[in-house]
């Protein structure tokens, strides 16, 4: 499927004192970052119904660069991921609250074509386990695993290897994926919708929620 329709979190920046409203507005579905009286700032984030962290809260913190994260287990948030902002992520956690300002209510729907965007298949960090490598022999692809199309780094990570121009080498002129039915597991979870897609489209087609960025 390449067209989607998803319901995304909206960003608010609160100030601490006002927790409750936050938390309201995380409990409908946004993403509250909280200023607190000590210049930090927190995540509070959603769940799903059986208290899991929901794929686009996982998602928001992984797009921050950070993965730590922790349940709220007293007081308004009881039961809300949270995850304090680390120093270096803090601009980009502000900014995604200044891009959503101008939407007034928690959630926002957006329509997503991936055949018109394929911009996570640009510049992308797609890193690759033992089982793809196996898949991609099994799926009479063993050319995928020689170092023309992967990176083996010191500390053993294998990537996908990228052409110059930052596009994936196994992404098509039509922005079909070559490789579709052995793809890399990271490229079949790749969420749309989520922060890190909207990254994505910032970064390669220099598209901001849907609209172009000024230049
Ligand atoms: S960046 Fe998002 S919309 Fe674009 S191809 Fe990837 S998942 Fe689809
Ligand atoms: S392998 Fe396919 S889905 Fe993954 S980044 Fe390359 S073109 Fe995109």
């Amino acid at each position: 499927m390449s067209e989607y329709v998803v319901v995304r979190p909206v960003w608010r920046r609160f100030e601490e004192r006002f927790l409750e409203r936050a938390v309201a507005w995380v409990r409908s579905g946004g993403h509250a970052v909280v200023a607190r009286a000590d210049g930090s700032h927190w995540l509070y984030l959603g769940v799903d119904e059986r208290g899991r962290i929901t794929k686009a809260s996982l998602w928001s913190i992984l797009a921050l660069d950070q993965e730590r994260r922790s349940k709220v287990k007293d007081g308004p948030a009881k039961g809300l991921v949270t995850s304090r902002v680390e120093p270096h992520a803090v601009e980009a956690a502000l900014d995604w609250c200044e891009r959503d300002s101008i939407h007034r209510k928690p959630t926002r729907k957006i329509e997503l074509d991936c055949l018109d965007c394929a911009a996570c298949c640009h510049d992308a960090n797609v890193i690759l386990y033992e089982s793809d490598l196996v898949r991609f022999r099994k799926g009479g692809r063993p050319e995928l695993t020689t170092p023309t199309y992967i990176k083996r780094a010191r500390d053993g990570k294998v990537t996908l290897r990228f052409l110059k121009d930052g596009r994936c080498q196994n992404l098509a002129p039509d922005n079909k994926c070559y490789v579709y039915d052995v793809r890399p597991h990271n490229c079949r979870v790749f969420p749309a919708g989520t922060e890190a897609c909207l990254a994505a489209r910032e970064s390669t087609l220099k598209i901001r929620d849907g609209a172009p960025m000024s230049a």
